[in-house]
């Protein structure tokens, strides 16, 4: 239940939601829950079928970076559908806006050289892409047994077989008969949380090396293929990574000669205030997973980019391999592509990282200043990312009875008061737009107030 938002809209005009099976939807079954239904959007504001508006704090899913009626967006795409709608990219036929894309990526990630791009439609599909080409590359370096992935307790990577079983929700796991048997999950590096007493961050973040070090001895590092991990979780509850922890995990990943997959789908592109969550970090990847505000969410499109390290061995192993055999219709679809480039211009013209630098300390400053709450335990957070988790006497241990529905209280009583909000279980999060204005954050950190008092 703990991804179910149990917020549902009434009076729609006979519109239905059991028509539609729906994702991460609780109660598809029954008719008498109805949808909210969304009809326009309009910066960082969306509106229902009743004409009513709300701020949408997790824009859309934590993917609309230039709100909700960027033009320049349109454009691009409609131009791109007037010339050439679709071709595929299989068999060395492309199109060039995806060839410009992916020149345009590997210029701008520059936390580590990346060598290639390969498109997906999605982020769950770039993290399936990421295992096949982890496995392809130890089957041409002659390391069959060399398999298996390591991903973390709460990461949330995607919803497809293989994704699902990366990410470290049991919702994604229990009735799918997932994760499957190659994925194991170490900590989650949520210090507020797994803390032990008297210990600091440094301390924690070398214990959780330690941890991820005893399961690669134990699992033999020879059977372990490769690490992933989101700069800063978010579905699972927008954790940023105790101070040191990156630095450590990277050194125990290194010594077993074992791959780093960034998935950004969520960090990328300025959401904590640097290009990518791998700069915030000093995190040296060798495969990177982009989704979301690639394309300001205007149309599916998500990214794998991978280091010459592990591009060379596929190109000069794929004679004796055969070609790497994997892809989709729609990878390097170019009206995606297009407006993708669109969006990655308007970040660059807009110094959009700087902006977020700009306007993020209110954002952070103005509902931190909640955290005395009594009945808030944690709010963490940095740049345009931030969560809010609800709990008895601030404390991690002494969670309200889930059947008290606090979260899902209060995050009714935003959306009446005109804001969407994430809730998961007694965890609220929000990722505004990059464009969101001072004068909409005032808004946002108002109604949080308001329905706070109403929670409390
Ligand atoms: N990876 C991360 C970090 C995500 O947050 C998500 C989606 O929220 C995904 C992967 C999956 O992306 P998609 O829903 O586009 O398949």
């Amino acid at each position: 239940a703990c991804l179910e938002n149990d917020i549902s809209g009434t009076d729609n005009k006979g519109f239905k939601g059991h028509d539609m099976l729906a994702p991460f939807t609780a109660g598809w079954q029954s008719t008498d829950v109805d949808p909210l239904i969304i009809e326009k959007s309009e910066g960082s504001h969306v509106y229902d079928m009743q004409g009513r508006k709300y701020i949408d704090t997790l824009a859309g899913l934590w993917c609309t970076a230039l709100g909700g009626n960027e033009p320049r967006l349109v454009d691009a795409a409609t131009k791109q559908l007037n010339t050439l709608p679709f071709y595929h990219s299989f068999w060395n036929r492309t199109t060039k806006p995806s060839l410009d894309l992916a020149k345009e990526l590997l210029d701008m990630f520059t936390a580590k050289k990346m060598a290639k791009a390969f498109f997906t439609n999605s982020g769950s599909e770039a993290n399936d892409t990421q295992v096949k080409l982890v496995w392809y590359y130890n089957n041409a370096l002659g390391r069959p047994n060399k398999k298996k992935f390591i991903a973390r307790a709460k990461a949330y990577h995607g919803s497809t077989l293989i994704s699902a079983s990366l990410t470290g929700l049991p919702a994604l796991h229990q009735n799918f008969d997932l994760p499957a048997p190659f994925v194991l999950h170490t900590d989650c590096p949520h210090y507020w949380r797994y803390h032990l007493p008297g210990e600091t961050e440094e301390e924690f973040s070398t214990r959780l090396a330690k941890n991820l070090e005893d399961l690669i001895l134990k699992e033999g590092p020879e059977t372990i293929a490769a690490f992933i991990a989101e700069p800063v979780m978010g579905a699972g509850g927008v954790i940023p990574p105790p101070a040191t922890y990156f630095d450590k995990i990277q050194a125990v990943v290194k010594k077993y000669d074992i791959l780093f997959i960034a998935d950004e789908v969520i960090c990328a592109f300025g959401r904590l205030g640097t290009m990518f969550g791998s700069d915030m970090y000093n995190i040296k990847p060798d495969l990177v997973t982009l989704a979301k505000a690639l394309s300001s969410a205007y149309m599916p499109i998500g990214a794998v980019l991978v280091s010459p390290e592990v591009s060379d061995v596929i190109h000069s192993q794929s004679n004796k391999l055969g070609s790497f055999s994997h892809g989709f219709t729609y990878s390097g679809h170019p009206v995606a592509c297009a407006v993708a480039l669109e969006a990655i211009k308007i970040y660059k013209e807009r110094n959009m990282v700087e902006r977020v630098n700009r306007i993020s300390p209110k954002f952070q400053e103005g509902l931190k200043a909640f955290s005395d709450s009594p009945i808030i335990g944690e709010i963490r957070g940095l740049g345009l990312i931030l969560a809010t988790e609800f709990a008895n006497n601030k404390s991690p241990n002494d969670p309200f009875p889930p059947e008290w529905g606090v979260g899902a209280y209060f995050g009714a009583q935003c959306q009446k008061n005109g804001m969407l909000v994430r809730v998961a279980g007694d965890t609220i999060m929000m990722s505004p737009p990059f464009v969101v204005t001072p004068e909409e954050l005032d808004e946002l950190i108002r109604i949080y107030g308001k329905a706070l008092r109403e929670t409390e």
